[in-house]
């Protein structure tokens, strides 16, 4: 391994450590012009085309949505036919997962594939076990980053229930078109019983596995499938096994059939209808948008339902409150 602050990737793209851009002449001996500096630093390089992605190194940052930026700006260096470097810290884990978006998406390639080219040449590279689940999810919703993106919806809810774990409040509240004002006919939906306002499509629906236990999406371990920590508790609340359960199909919509006849509520996404909803409201009621009928409730650190299973984040409807639209067909 040489001791070179970054290394050539592939022609053009260079990855590295903080040091590359203070080790005086290593700019200019490699003819690099353009720099993405991915963390939070003040320094601006006077006379470079520099990017700053302002982020940390830890798992519940939302790296993917700097994707589309980083991509483009890599991809105009390249066109110009001039060198870039994609530096951080330690030049192991948020450079080289802006790198490797890169090369996944300029050659529609799995995250694993374009990890193992840049290892070829930067043994050190090694995303934080966030990073490399938001590059797995990447993978799935082919490289586009788009809130139309259901996977990527499930990510953003799970992100900001943990962030409101950690911090108390969520700092960007994204959530899910109503489907009100995008009313796509003949879709399966489920209405207010009231007075049949349209509250949300099928795909704004959280399936769970009825029964015992927890789910909960978590985006931190480091293999590509949804964690379902199974907990039984004795009588007095403690924790006696936890043993994850690994599905192998798609991870996020995977989460199995609800079954009508245990569970009373729908969970469904976070939705722009949602009155009330700010940072720092950990729960409250989810009423019509039109009638003002209670409808459900809302809890970001979870609820139960009353199949047994807890949900985290939960936003529930109450089965008896709406009515189920089967999608119809058009001809
Ligand atoms: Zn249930
Ligand atoms: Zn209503």
């Amino acid at each position: 391994m040489s001791d070179e602050p970054a290394q050539q990737i592939i022609p053009r793209i260079w990855v590295g450590r903080y040091a590359a851009i203070t080790t005086p002449g290593f700019l200019e001996k490699n003819d690099i012009k353009n720099v993405i500096s991915v963390c939070p630093c003040e320094d601006t390089l006077t006379g470079y085309n520099q990017l700053v992605v302002s982020i940390l190194d830890v798992a519940e940052e939302n790296i993917m949505k700097h994707f589309p930026e980083t991509n483009q700006f890599i991809q105009s260096s390249i066109d110009k036919e001039e060198n870039i470097l994609v530096h951080c810290e330690a030049g192991m884990s948020r450079s080289v997962t802006i790198v490797t978006a890169y090369l996944m998406w300029s050659r529609k390639i799995t995250a694993k594939k374009a990890i193992s080219i840049i290892k070829a040449e930067w043994p050190s590279a090694s995303p934080n076990s966030g990073f490399f689940m938001q590059l797995g999810i990447y993978e799935e919703i082919d490289y586009t980053v788009d809130q139309q993106r259901t996977e990527y919806r499930r990510f953003l809810m799970a992100n900001m229930a943990e962030e409101r774990e950690m911090h108390g409040y969520v700092a960007e509240m994204t959530l899910a078109a109503d489907p009100e004002n995008a009313a796509k006919q003949g879709r399966a939906s489920l209405r207010c019983k009231k007075c049949r306002r349209v509250l949300v499509d099928k795909d704004n629906i959280i399936e769970h596995e009825p029964g015992k236990g927890q789910q909960a999406f978590s985006y931190h371990k480091r293999d590509s499938s949804l964690h379902i920590s199974e907990t039984a508790s004795s009588d007095h609340g403690e924790v006696n096994t936890v043993a994850q359960v690994n599905t192998s199909l798609n991870p996020l919509l995977a989460s199995l059939a609800t079954s009508k006849n245990n569970c009373s509520s729908y969970f469904i996404e976070p939705m722009e209808w949602i009155n009330g909803l700010d940072q720092w409201n950990i729960e409250g009621r989810l009423d019509c948008p039109r009638c003002h009928t209670k409808l459900g409730s809302y809890c970001w650190s979870g609820a139960q339902c009353s199949c047994g299973r807890w949900v985290t984040p939960a936003f529930t409807l109450h089965r008896k409150q709406v009515d189920e639209i089967k999608a119809v067909k058009l001809r």
